[in-house]
C-alpha cells in the first residue's frame, strides 16, 4: 500500500500534490487540507519553479495558480501537457467563461475559483486523482494517445486531429503492428452503413500523415500495397 500521510492514521488517500502558488497563505490552507486527507504536498511559489518541479517529479496532481511571477499557470499547463499528462487543476479568482476555455484548452483538467469552499476543492481532487489512476494511454514509440480526452501528442507536440483523424489514428494504434485492410478501416472508423466515396480511408491516411508523420523524422504510417495500412517504428 501507498505512504502514510503526516499523521500517519489517514488511510483514505494516498498521492502526491504539487501546488504552485504565490500567495503562502492560500497555499498554506490548501496543504493542510490535502494533508488531512493522507496526501504529500510540495509547494512551489513562482511559475518556473512549480514548471520544473512538475517535470522533474512524478505528482499525481498539480494544482496551479494561474496568475504566478516569471511564467503563468497557463503557460506552465501548456508545458507540461507537452511532456506530462499529470492532472492538472487551474487556480484562479478569474470565473469568465472565456478564461475557464482558455484554461482547459492550455491541457487543464478541472478549474477552481478563489475563493473556494473546502469541501468543492477537496472533491474535485478526489475525481482529478481517480481519472488520473484510470486514464488510459497508447503509446507507440513517440507517440502517445490518450483516448477518453481525444488528445494525442508526438514528441511532446500536440497533435491537432480532426474527430475522424483522431479515430483513425485511434484504431491504427489500437492494432499497431498489424496491417488493416481499408475495408475494415471503413467499417470501423466510418460504420458499416457508410456509403460515401470508396477512398475515404486512402484520402484521410493522407491528411493523417500530413500531421503524424510528416514533420517528424521516422515515419510510423505504412501502406502494405495492395493489402491495407499498418502503424509501426520503422
Ligand atoms: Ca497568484
Amino acid at each position: 500500500m501507498g505512504q502514510l500521510s503526516a499523521e500517519g492514521h489517514e488511510p483514505s488517500r494516498t498521492g502526491s500534490v504539487l501546488i504552485v502558488e504565490d500567495e503562502r497563505r492560500i497555499a498554506r490552507i490548501i496543504e493542510l487540507e490535502l494533508i488531512h486527507i493522507g496526501l504529500q504536498v510540495a509547494i512551489a511559489t513562482d511559475g518556473p519553479a512549480g514548471l520544473r518541479r512538475a517535470l522533474d517529479e512524478d505528482f499525481d496532481l498539480i494544482m496551479l495558480d494561474w496568475m504566478l511571477p516569471g511564467m503563468s499557470g497557463l503557460e506552465v499547463c501548456r508545458t507540461v501537457r507537452q511532456e506530462k499528462q499529470t492532472p492538472i487543476i487551474i487556480l484562479t479568482a478569474r470565473d469568465t467563461t472565456a478564461d475557464k476555455v482558455a484554461g482547459l484548452d492550455a491541457g487543464a483538467d478541472d478549474y477552481i475559483t478563489k475563493p473556494f469552499e473546502t469541501e468543492e476543492l477537496l472533491a474535485r481532487v478526489r475525481v482529478a486523482l481517480r481519472r488520473g489512476q484510470t486514464r488510459q494511454e497508447l503509446t507507440l514509440g513517440d507517440l502517445r494517445v490518450y483516448p477518453d480526452e481525444r488528445r494525442a501528442i508526438r514528441a511532446g507536440r500536440l497533435l491537432e486531429l480532426t474527430a475522424r483523424e483522431f479515430d483513425l489514428l485511434h484504431i491504427l494504434l489500437k492494432n499497431a503492428d498489424r496491417v488493416l485492410s481499408r475495408e475494415l478501416i471503413l467499417n470501423q472508423v466510418w460504420g458499416y452503413d457508410y456509403d460515401g466515396e470508396t477512398n475515404v480511408v486512402d484520402v484521410y491516411i493522407r491528411y493523417l500523415r500530413l500531421k503524424v508523420d510528416e514533420p517528424f523524422a521516422s515515419p510510423l504510417i505504412h501502406t502494405m500495397r495492395g493489402v491495407g495500412y499498418v502503424l509501426r517504428k520503422g
